[in-house]
């Protein structure tokens, strides 16, 4: 193939007339792969591919920026659009000698959709486009093969049916209207595969699919084949904001800005005989990331068989002995996509009549687990370096490294039912549920459930969401359900074709084993077994050997997190603590890597046993006098769980944060307790009652809560400072050698003098320890900003504070008055509405709390330029807030002990990735 010309992006701010919608790729290419915004993935990447000298069909790609003005224009096209397809269309016509809508030699296109990220499957695709009653005629001529002709027919009808007039399956449990009208014709034909379909069957489903289609829209199915491209141009673009697309980009935080650009490019045949074939392969394994050819092709079919999982494929392997020569040209291409894109590819090829073509790169899709071997291997290879190799793995992919399997053990006993395809690593234990909407409700319900289907379809996502794994009988390694299961982290048993769901009984049978929806299922997607019942899982080899149960050099996947853990720490600024209350938390979050505690919340320490009952005694008090003395009983359980704490922290900083809740949060609210309290407490049932109710508030996360309980009742400030000092003392003179300095946080602070109230209690605690143990150390004083008026007061508020943490779950709360706990109601129609892009109390809503965080820091550090900064919300566990975090300058970032290597992770990307 000779080296076609790259002409440099337009970039000018030309008017909607001269600027340029449309970039051909083929003999003359106008893009490359650094043009992702205005071309999408794919059209870059074609174009890309073929300026490389792929051997990649021509076409053209309308950019992102059509889709943007379409919205913006009631889904109306710039003027100069029409011209520039037209005019692409012949180019393509002239380099193949064909054309479209001909009769002689007819071109046929594909119209796909392709965002800045790809989309798997979200989006709409049309295949054999410029067929119609005269063009199938020229094809069967110019291809001698009729059959082949009506074949290719048959599919643009359904496909276009179905995608751009809306001729699709009409609730969950129909079957797609055209699938129906397919089986029942080989149903009666005796046949089982679609290629023993002959001409004269081909030419009566389409005219069954004609006059389904004119029954159901009451319009003919389109001749006019430019009529037909629009149709199918302004379907792709629609399919941008269908709902699985919306509820995809939330998901993957894509901005609905981004739109989607169009790719119409020359169709070429893998379905034109025994010597064609198509597939998709990919350049590893994307789930386990091992350095193999991976993937899977159709002799004799079109590149959606093999996706929608309609006949199973065969692994790319035997293609080597079907088809030698292709098989080598394929391998050359791998190696090639490799080393130019340094990345695992993931490609869809054709083979027409023994001549490979390559239809559409992109960088793989994988899972958690092989993200992190990709780019561990590939750095070795040489062909990433560290920094690269850090930035190509999701943060969150090495959650999977540390997921639950199946417990051996439980394992043995348990009773395999069959095996599918394992698409997506990792034990599932759950009820099943046959639809979406069922998996959603059981979900919802607080059930655990494993979805499981014929196939899945990208309607499905909802449910796969909310499913622990996903089963299908259909498909192949790279169907729908595989390929959204490995991007979603999701557990996924694909193609058990000795597994039949019935959806309509709500049955699926293996062999002799019944089993209705609602009961337990469990999947290995790791091996593809599937069992009956529920099976206990165990912890993930890292865990164990972090736990010393494994050791280290017996597990590849523990020296492949070791690695990446490595690397990151190396490269990332921001510190990781995490959030923890108890010694065994602290251990297993050290274990991960924490550098500290940066929020421990003393509250949780009063639920266990007895404490509960002094921690009632407490808040019923009727006076000062009665409160000291529940006091007096807490403090020994306080100071033995600081105790722990410091010393499983050995040396390392730890943050303890005086008492938050609102008290009712520990008082009981059903009868029965209250009465057992008040004998517990020999006080009488009514003086409980009373009590209760004088303490109730209407709005009690805005009520009597945080520092305010210390101002009102400042003996629990005492007695908690008493608990943390002492502790402190006792560690400091024991045997060992542990470092303390605790550092004591405040909540809920929004007027300095709150702050200085509270302050002046822990700093004569200090002194009356130092003095009675006889023991000197320093400690620190902060505050939490977690309300506006803390923010926006942070000057004065820094001159009372060592160090803030941003509390940005109220922070959030009171910001967006929001409640934390009550958005349900509303919250689902938001993100629909895609108001909310992410869930304000998951990621930082960085355009609103994200801008009083800055201004905290900004005025904070005026006032004391080292002030150390620190977050304590659950965004901390958060990657896209922790680059955040980062980029405001914050010192620490504190998370859950599970989520402390992501946020090691999360902290070396966000440095890498704003240097
Ligand atoms: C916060 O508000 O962000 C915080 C960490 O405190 P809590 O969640 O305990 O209110
Ligand atoms: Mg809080």
């Amino acid at each position: 193939m000779s080296r076609p010309q790259i002409k440099k992006p337009n970039k000018s701010k030309k008017s909607p007339k001269s600027k340029k919608f449309v970039y051909e790729f083929g003999k003359k290419t106008d893009g490359n792969t650094t043009m992702r915004e205005l071309l999408g993935g794919k059209g870059a990447n074609l174009a890309e591919m073929a300026s490389i000298g792929l051997p990649v069909p021509p076409g053209f790609t309308i950019s992102t920026e059509v889709c943007t003005y379409y919205y913006d224009h009631q889904q109306r096209y710039p003027t100069a659009l029409r011209q520039s397809v037209e005019s692409s269309v012949r180019s393509v016509e002239k380099q193949l000698g064909k054309k479209f809508g001909g009769r002689k030699n007819p071109l046929l296109v594909s119209v796909r959709s392709g965002a800045r990220d790809s989309m798997p499957g979200m989006m709409d695709t049309i295949l054999n486009l410029g067929l119609n009653d005269d063009t199938v005629e020229g094809l069967a001529d110019v291809s001698n093969n009729p059959q082949f002709a009506w074949d290719c027919y048959r599919r643009f009808i359904q496909m276009y049916g179905g995608v751009v007039m809306g001729v699709t399956a009409r609730t969950e449990e129909e079957e797609d209207p055209f699938h129906i009208i397919l089986e029942k014709l080989k149903h009666s034909l005796h046949i089982e595969s679609d290629s023993e379909l002959s001409t004269a069957n081909l030419q009566t489903l389409v005219t069954r699919y004609k006059a389904l289609i004119r029954k159901r829209t009451r319009s003919a199915f389109p001749q006019d084949v430019m009529q037909q491209l629009w149709g199918a141009i302004s379907a792709v673009f629609g399919s941008w904001r269908n709902d699985r697309a919306i509820l995809y980009r939330q998901e993957y935080d894509i901005p609905a800005e981004w739109g989607t650009a169009v790719n119409v490019q020359a169709m070429v045949f893998g379905n034109a005989g025994n010597d064609s074939a198509t597939g998709v392969a990919f350049t590893r394994d994307p789930a386990n990331g091992e350095k193999l050819f991976y993937g899977e092709y159709l002799i004799n079919a079109q590149g959606e068989d093999v996706v929608a999982g309609v006949r199973t494929p065969n692994a790319i392997s035997m293609l080597a002995k079907e088809m030698p020569k292709s098989f080598k040209d394929l391998e050359k291409v791998r190696a090639k996509l490799e080393k130019h894109f340094k990345d695992m590819q993931d490609f869809e090829f054709t083979i027409e009549k023994k001549k490979l073509f390559i239809l559409q790169t992109r960088n793989g899709k994988r899972t958690g687990l092989a993200a992190v071997r990709i780019a561990v291997e590939m750095q070795k290879e040489r062909l990433m370096n560290v920094e690269t190799a850090l930035l190509k793995i999701p943060a969150e992919s090495i959650d999977s490294l540390l997921v639950p399997v199946f417990d051996p053990k439980a394992l043995k006993a348990a009773t395999v039912i069959a095996t599918g395809l394992p698409a997506g690593p990792g034990g599932a234990t759950g009820r099943i549920a046959f639809t979406a909407a069922q998996a959603e409700k059981a979900t919802r319900e607080g059930k655990k459930v494993v979805l499981c289907r014929t196939e899945t379809s990208p309607d499905d996502l909802k449910g796969m969401l909310h499913s622990q794994g996903i089963l299908t009988s259909r498909g192949g390694v790279s169907s729908h359900a595989a390929l959204v299961a490995r991007q979603l982290g999701k557990v996924c048993v694909c193609g058990a074709s000795d597994i039949k769901i019935n959806y309509e009984k709500k049955t699926l049978t293996a062999g002799k084993t019944v089993l209705n929806e609602g009961d337990y299922i469990s999947i290995d997607g790791t091996t593809g077994a599937i069992y009956k019942g529920m099976i206990e899982s165990t912890d993930s080899e890292v865990k164990r050997v972090l736990e010393g149960k494994l050791k280290p050099n017996k597990s590849y996947t523990y020296e492949l997190f070791q690695t990446v853990m490595k690397w990151a720490d190396k490269h990332r600024s921001l510190n990781i603590r995490t959030n923890a209350d108890t010694p065994n938390m602290a251990s297993q979050a050290v274990a991960f890597g924490a550098e500290g505690i940066g929020l421990c919340r003393t509250e949780h320490m009063f639920f266990d046993g007895d404490r509960i009952d002094y921690m009632r005694q407490m808040i019923l008090a009727a006076d000062e006098v009665q409160r000291r003395s529940a006091l007096k009983k807490l403090l020994p359980f306080q100071k033995k769980d600081f105790v722990g704490i410091f010393k499983a922290m050995n040396g390392r900083p730890v943050t303890i944060r005086l008492l938050d809740p609102p008290l009712h949060e520990f008082l009981p609210h059903d009868d029965v307790v209250r009465r057992q309290l008040a004998e517990r407490l020999d006080v009488p049932l009514d003086f409980v009652i009373d009590r209760i109710k004088s303490l109730h508030e209407e709005n009690p996360m805005l009520g009597c809560r945080g520092c305010r309980l210390g101002i009102i009742y400042p003996e629990i400030t005492e007695m908690q400072s008493r608990a943390i000092f002492e502790a402190t003392a006792q560690v400091l003179k024991g045997k060992k050698k542990i470092k303390v300095k605790p550092e004591i946080m405040i909540p809920l602070v929004g007027f300095r003098e709150e702050l200085a109230d509270q302050l002046a209690i822990v700093h004569r605690v200090a002194k009356e320890v130092m003095k009675k143990r006889k023991v000197r150390f320093s400690y620190l004083v902060g505050t939490m900003i977690e309300v506006p008026r803390a923010a926006i007061t942070a000057d004065e508020i820094a001159k009372e504070a060592d160090f803030f943490s941003f509390g940005t779950n109220d922070l959030t709360q009171t910001a967006l008055g929001l409640s934390r706990d009550d958005m349900g109601l509303f919250y689902d129609e938001y993100q629909r509405k895609e108001i909310y892009n992410k869930n304000p109390f998951a990621s930082i809503d960085q355009r609103g709390v994200g801008k009083l965080m800055e201004f905290a820091v900004e005025r904070g550090r005026s006032t004391k330029p080292d002030l150390k900064l620190g977050i304590c919300g659950e965004h901390a566990g958060d990657p896209t807030s922790i680059d955040f975090c980062h980029r405001v300058g914050l010192n620490y970032a504190s998370c859950s002990p599970p989520r402390v290597p992501i946020a090691r992770l999360a902290a070396a990307q966000a440095k890498l990735r704003n240097s």
